[in-house]
């Protein structure tokens, strides 16, 4: 080793190097801000994200799933890679104060600080004589299309051969840019408490996405409805069997199923027959999420049976749960802790919603930490707002560059306890299988 600086002295540099030269960083995740984009449309964001990057004087290849770029922080001697993720979409939500006024994008889940506490855990790993001391590699992964929406329009991007998964870390681990990763880290903002500090641990569920088309037949909607098919109301039907089967769910598989309607009919005045939902069926385990998924086909081809409708039911693959490395989350704890205080880091327990960081920690070490710093209802609501950057940007890339420093300093052993440590729950190519089992496309007629 070059340098005999001990760990501690390391995260010390890191931390101090974030804090005065951490602006970049903010300007990132504010310039995120003020052009919100949906997944796979990112192309603002990402040309913002890839300067920033440059800027440090890192090469960035980009173009990866469509809008996603990777860049390489390498150690002085060789070992373990690191994968620290952002984030670029936004999703809509209308009424959001820093909402697109035509699509409705807003950054109501803030991945637009991620990109920020990525850039600033790479400006604090710059810190002069950091990087020497290291022993692997910290790959800046920048991925698109977080958050599941717009089903329709990715559906047809799917067919069309642009992407295979509606989501992008699973594109990206389809296309091999995890193959050389060996573990994983992102932080993700919440409205959740504490709001002046870090959420760590806990879980998350996975779903399976669905897109659903009744067809009915059209007529006239007061003069001939007995010579029509009322798509509208198969899917009403379909809706209340849902809700009738919330009872045979157990608490324990936290099975979250919540359709919309996208299209509702044509107009007043003729039989709807074109009616289209989406929604997910979430839970707490693979076998849960199948389980449910069948008893919510059911009720979907029931709705059709009770009026002699038709029904397209296209099922894709969405997310796996989360099920963050316990070595890998008490390193990060420890150093959230120096950051913020002990009483200001809560562990999180099991969570409703999804994420596909919860694709990588089936096959990899990982984490997904959450930081404080924003106010709202919740996440996705139009009153989300980030109003503490120091935290949400700064020192949640601050506890993640130090995680880096832990694991990778000497000849990265804390890295490779990690590794051997760590029982996958599968390997990129079952997971790949599992995945694609999930794709369906069934029409019911009685
Ligand atoms: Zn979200
Ligand atoms: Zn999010």
């Amino acid at each position: 080793m070059a340098n005999a600086r001990t760990t501690a002295d390391l995260k010390e540099a890191v931390a101090a190097h974030v804090s005065s030269h951490g602006e970049p960083a903010i300007e990132l995740a504010r310039a995120a801000l003020s052009h919100p984009e949906t997944g796979y449309k990112e192309i603002k964001t990402a040309a913002a994200t890839a300067a920033a990057i440059r800027s440090l004087g890192l090469e960035v290849r980009e173009d990866i799933a469509v809008t996603g770029m990777t860049a390489i922080l390498r150690g002085g001697s060789p070992g373990p890679n690191i994968a620290i993720l952002a984030e670029l979409d936004a999703l809509p939500v209308p009424g959001h104060p820093n909402a697109d006024p035509d699509t409705t994008a807003a950054h109501a889940c803030a991945h637009h600080c991620q990109l920020g506490n990525m850039l600033a855990a790479a400006i604090g790993l710059r810190a002069p004589g950091v990087l020497e001391s290291l022993s692997g590699s910290v790959t800046l992964m920048v991925v698109p299309a977080e958050e599941y929406v717009e089903i329709e329009w990715r559906n047809e991007q799917r067919m069309a051969g642009r992407i295979e998964f509606l989501g992008g870390k699973p594109e990206f681990v389809r296309l091999g840019e995890l193959d050389d990763v060996d573990i994983c880290m992102m932080t993700h903002i919440t409205t959740e408490q504490p709001h002046d500090g870090f959420g760590v641990g806990g879980t998350n569920t996975g779903l399976v996405a669905k897109f659903i088309k009744y067809r009915g037949v059209k007529a006239h909607a007061g003069g001939a409805p007995h010579l029509g098919i009322n798509a509208l109301n198969a899917a009403h039907l379909a809706i209340a069997g849902i809700h009738a089967q919330r009872e045979t769910y157990k608490d324990d598989d936290t099975v979250r199923i919540h359709p919309i309607i996208t299209r509702g009919g044509s107009v007043v005045n003729a039989v709807p027959d074109d009616v289209r939902m989406e929604t997910f069926v979430r839970g707490a385990s693979i076998d849960a999420i199948k389980s449910a998924n069948e008893k919510v086909d059911r009720a979907l081809r029931a709705g059709a049976l009770a009026v002699g409708a038709t029904v397209d039911v296209t099922t894709l693959p969405g997310y796996l749960p989360l099920a963050p490395d316990t070595r890998l989350t008490a390193l990060h704890r420890a150093n959230a802790e120096a950051l913020v205080g002990v009483d200001r880091v809560h562990e999180f327990g099991r969570r409703g919603g999804s994420t596909d960081m919860g694709d990588l920690t089936q096959i990899m070490p990982g984490i997904h930490p959450y930081v404080g710093g924003a106010v709202g209802r919740s996440n996705h609501a139009e009153d989300m707002i980030v109003d503490d950057y120091n935290l949400a940007v700064l020192d949640a890339g601050k506890a993640m560059a130090m995680t880096v420093v832990d694991l990778l300093t000497g000849d990265a052993s804390e890295a490779k306890r990690v590794i051997a440590e760590h029982r996958p729950a599968m390997t990129k190519e079952q997971y790949l299988t599992l995945q694609r089992s999930f794709l369906s496309e069934r029409s019911y007629t009685e």
